[in-house]
């Protein structure tokens, strides 16, 4: 009998530093109408997904909430992300910020609330960074985190309140693998989340030579291969697609794995030049 190949083992959550755990696969949201969020969200979660990634900006945390509230999953059983807006920052700008999100999502409470954006023009970071703090404190959230943080902002708000964000959500795909960033946060205790793992879907990431063979060796689609190499390394992703199959497609990335060959090669197509967001360290909206 042939023997089954090993399988190099990835759990379905992390610990975050504050004793919770998180999906290491979630559904994000960007880009979809809140017209078509309901029936997407309600599409991931049949699927499986129990963790979504929204945000004040995506305009479309109602039909969020009210894909979750139709689904009939056990609150206790989701994991629900939204973000701080950058124009809503400030200590009493975000709790009202907070309370605003809360009512559209319609729940009683978040999983995680990521500050959106540094946006260091503002200088208001620190401030909105201590209304999270107190509201994990009120129970009204139960993680807190921030997104597109640089070791200075990091800094700034750890040295502010000696209390450590949980996750740092930040763009991070092959082709541009953030490789210092993940390492002060692994230092730090911090979880990195991946944004636009898949590299937003452009062909110079999907149709990547390297990427097609390694998929090719697997028999699984390149998307698979890439998210696959992003929970080998222990970062949490939330791939978006708005189609049933992708959506499919992008969950079943448990059950294969890459060999230190392929992740060394994956590894490989890191670019320095490889950003396609914005730069936080520059970014002015
Ligand atoms: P992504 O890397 O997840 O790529 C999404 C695109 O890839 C889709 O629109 C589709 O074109 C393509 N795609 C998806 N699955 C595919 C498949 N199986 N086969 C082929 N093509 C496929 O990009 P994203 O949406 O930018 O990022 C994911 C999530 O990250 C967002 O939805 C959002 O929740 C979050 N995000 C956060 C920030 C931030 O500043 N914090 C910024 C951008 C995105």
């Amino acid at each position: 009998m042939k023997k089954p190949k090993p399988v190099f083992s990835v759990e379905k959550t992390v610990e975050l530093n504050d004793g919770h755990r998180m999906p290491t696969l979630g559904y994000g949201v960007w880009q979809i109408p809140d017209a078509d969020a309901e029936k997407c969200v309600a599409e991931a979660l049949r699927v499986g997904y129990r963790s979504i990634d929204t945000a004040r900006i995506y305009d479309n945390e109602r039909g969020v909430g009210r894909a979750i509230a139709k689904s009939g999953v056990p609150r206790e059983a989701l994991f629900v992300t939204t973000k701080l807006w950058n124009e809503d920052q400030g200590f009493d700008g975000t709790l009202r910020a907070f309370d605003a999100s809360l009512q559209r999502l319609a729940l009683e409470y978040l999983d995680l609330y990521l500050i959106h954006w540094p946006s260091p023009s503002r200088g208001l970071y620190l401030e909105s960074w201590k209304a999270l703090v107190r509201l994990r404190k009120e129970g009204r959230v139960r993680s807190i985190g921030v997104s597109n943080f640089g070791i200075d902002h990091l800094q700034t708000i750890i040295d502010g309140t000696q209390q450590l964000p949980a996750v740092n959500q930040i763009e991070l795909h092959p082709r541009f693998a953030q490789r210092p960033a993940r390492q002060r946060h692994e230092a730090f205790g911090i979880v990195t989340e991946a944004w636009s793992p898949l590299g937003q879907g452009q062909e110079k990431t999907l149709g990547d030579a390297t990427l097609v063979e390694i998929a090719a060796k697997h028999r699984r689609s390149v998307a698979q291969v890439i998210l696959r190499w992003h929970l080998q390394h222990g970062h949490v992703v939330i791939p978006k697609s708005a189609t049933p199959a992708r959506i499919a497609e992008n969950f079943a990335i448990y059950d294969f794995s890459l060999d230190d060959e392929d992740m060394k090669r994956i590894d490989g197509l890191d670019d320095d030049k490889g950003r396609i967001g914005s730069d936080p360290a520059t970014a002015t909206f």
